[in-house]
């Protein structure tokens, strides 16, 4: 697949769902891949935002561009250690924060910087995961990322891997399953932006209202 046939799928599933053409982003998932193969494969193609999950690599691969006059639009999609959040200043949107803690070292850092992200709070996916937000605890993180004065913009989510012994029929019933709570809740919190789904179940989550779709593999195999 490539990035035109990624988007033109994106769109297709829209109008499935009956969505607002463009209402489902896509957001470029980048880590791994050269300059060479990301000004090729994605920027080529338009200003996508760009996903990157290690912070170091961020950080270089922002440097690399800002001196090539590439203007780009970074998302930091991974999770967040505290000694790691200074290389993020290129950030526009960090997807996964799970704690009070995190946000409270994104504002402190963006004082310096001079501007700060936006964030998204990912949520527990119920399975066996070590990363997200328990449900129960949403309320609260959300409170306490807000004290931080950072913008919350919506949540985030990771579906399972579900193993060979879990049918792929039953395992698309429990991820469009967590995708369409995790949209109810988004929307009874009043957050506008759902960051779910990737190369392999993003069909899903254009279906069940991602404003942000976070592919990788699929533009660059
Ligand atoms: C790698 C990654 C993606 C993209 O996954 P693909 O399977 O390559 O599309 C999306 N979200 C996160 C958090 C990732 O780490």
């Amino acid at each position: 697949m490539s990035l035109s046939e990624v988007l033109a799928r994106l769109r297709a599933l829209e109008r499935e769902w009956g969505r607002e053409e463009g209402s489902a982003r896509l957001v470029a998932v980048t880590k791994g891949q050269t300059l060479q193969s990301i000004e090729a494969q994605v920027l080529a193609h338009g200003d996508f935002p760009l996903g990157e999950g290690r912070a170091q690599e961020l950080r270089d691969k922002a440097a690399e561009f800002a001196q090539a006059g590439r203007r780009v639009e970074w998302h930091y999609i991974g999770p967040l250690q505290r000694n790691k959040v200074k290389y993020l200043r290129p950030v526009t949107l960090v997807h996964a924060i799970e704690a009070g803690w995190q946000a409270e070292a994104i504002a402190a850092a963006a004082e310096g910087w001079g501007h700060a992200p936006d964030v998204l709070l990912q949520v527990h996916n119920g399975e066996a995961q070590k990363h997200g937000i328990p449900v129960a605890d949403l309320g609260g993180v959300l409170s306490d990322v807000r004290a931080t004065g950072l913008n919350v913009r919506g949540l985030m989510v990771m579906a399972p891997e579900f193993g060979a012994e879990v049918p792929a029929p039953q395992a698309e019933d429990r991820i469009l399953q967590l995708f369409s709570d995790t949209a109810r809740r988004a929307h009874d919190l009043g957050l506008p932006e759902l960051s779910m789904g990737m190369s392999g179940d993003y069909p899903l989550a254009v279906r069940a209202g991602a404003t942000l779709i976070r592919v990788g593999r699929s533009l660059f195999s």
